[in-house]
């Protein structure tokens, strides 16, 4: 299914199937997560979303939120950074290590979707999607271990992890998963021309900067030079 650009950038929710938990996936993506889930179960791990669709306008609040200092930035070490002391790009920078940019997530498109073992969680238990979770040593070392096999395997169903591994753009995300055969197609046409447009009247604050900046902005944290060929 070929996404307009409103679907691409998370304005509209016309390519979306909710479930009855409030989450919303293609309808591709969801057949081939039941096909994961199966595969998952049969081996004891009860794999369970925890985030799936985000919208443009929820991605802007969280956006805006950070930048206003009402959520909080940190660094690779996991210290929260005062932002007051930053320069404008390099608060750019700071917050999309670990947040898209709205209009640039792949929580957009109904193909992405952040994963866990709700087999191994106590009942108190708050899922983090933290790196101390899927290190080795971490409570879904085990799904992600299963999940390592079957994507180098080639058996995950069509879904690999666009950000697995550290490209110095977003930090890695172990429990992001993407479903390939349309999401990379999705990736090719978020060009930045697209997300101008998005975000031209959003509302966005540090817009002057991500404007300027943009090319650089797309080729860091949108579309790596990495992620091209795969
Ligand atoms: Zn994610």
């Amino acid at each position: 299914m070929q996404l307009s650009p409103e679907q691409l950038t998370g304005q509209v929710e016309t390519h979306l199937v909710y479930a009855g938990d409030g989450r919303a996936l293609q309808t591709a993506c969801w057949e081939a997560f039941g096909q994961l889930q199966q595969a998952a179960i049969a081996d004891g791990f009860d794999l369970q979303i925890a985030s799936a669709f985000r919208s443009f306008e929820r991605q802007l609040e969280i956006w805006n939120s950070k930048v206003r200092g009402e959520r909080p930035v940190h660094d690779d070490q996991g210290v929260n950074l005062d932002l007051d002391k930053l320069e404008p790009l390099e608060k750019v920078h700071a917050i999309m290590r670990f947040s898209a940019l709205p209009g640039a997530s792949r929580h957009h498109w109904g193909t992405d979707l952040d994963v866990f073992d709700a087999a191994v969680v106590p009942v108190d238990y708050q899922v983090q999607l933290s790196p101390a979770e899927v290190a080795p040593d971490g409570i879904f070392a085990g799904l992600h271990a299963w999940l390592d096999v079957r994507i180098a395997a080639d058996q995950a169903f069509g879904f690999e992890r666009p950000y697995g591994v550290d490209g110095g753009g977003v930090a890695p995300e172990r429990w992001h998963l993407s479903y390939a055969p349309l999401a990379r197609d999705y990736l090719s046409n978020l060009t930045v021309a697209v997300l101008v447009a998005a975000l031209r009247d959003s509302g966005l604050e540090l817009l002057g900067p991500v404007l300027e900046h943009l090319p650089e902005i797309h080729r860091r944290y949108v579309r790596p030079p990495s992620s091209e060929d795969t």
